[in-house]
């Protein structure tokens, strides 16, 4: 592949499944763009980082797209859903609801990056407690914490802001809780301290 060229990173998964993973046809493709020694960098958030020409970062993505990977911008946008396993099957642990989230809300910008959570049960896999904004399905309805912090000796659990929303509550509520943060929220300023006054009004 080409070295001199200017490189653009951008963030790839394998969408919201059973588990994050990955096929060979989508390992065989991203590696494609990738010289022998080259690395890709696995985050914490169930993101791959790749590094791809900038000239041809539609191509690629469209390709990517393709072989089912799901592209994510990087940088101070929300990230993707990070999501449990769904052992209990698909539709009891809500995934099209999961779905329905990263399609909705996975990278928009935002004043510092943040990060979503689900989980389709309360034993809590996707670890919804320690994320910006986390849900967890509980019987057929969707509790929706705030204000998890996972990194820093200054770690918090997130609170309960809302219960027993429909899949229909459950996005809107997020949609205004983004937007407000994406509109007050100062340059650099966390979702966390941006958000201490006026969510806990809601
Ligand atoms: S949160 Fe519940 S449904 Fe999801 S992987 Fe854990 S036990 Fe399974």
């Amino acid at each position: 592949m080409e070295s001199d060229v200017k490189k653009i990173k951008i963030a790839v998964n394998g969408g919201i499944g059973f588990g994050a993973k990955l096929n060979s046809k989508q390992l065989i493709t991203i590696s494609k763009y990738m010289n022998e020694d080259d690395e890709l960098e696995l985050t914490t958030f169930q993101q791959l980082y790749i590094e791809i020409p900038e000239v041809r970062k539609d191509e690629i993505i469209d390709e990517f797209k393709s072989v089912g990977l799901s592209c994510y911008p990087v940088g101070n946008f929300v990230k993707s859903l990070r999501t449990c396993n769904f052992c209990k099957g698909e539709e009891r642990e809500g995934m099209p609801v999961a779905k329905e989230l990263n399609r909705r809300f996975a990278g928009k910008a935002v004043p510092v990056t943040l990060k979503m959570a689900y989980t389709g049960c309360p034993i809590g896999c996707g670890e919804p407690m320690l994320s910006d904004i986390g849900i967890m399905k509980f019987k057929e309805h969707y509790n929706l914490y705030v204000g998890g912090k996972a990194k820093g000796k200054d770690a918090e659990v997130g609170f309960l802001l809302k219960e027993n929303l429909t899949p229909k509550e459950l996005y809107d509520t997020v949609d205004e809780i983004i937007a407000a943060y994406s509109q007050m929220g100062k340059k650099r300023e966390t979702f966390l301290n941006s958000g201490r006054g006026w969510v806990r009004i809601n």
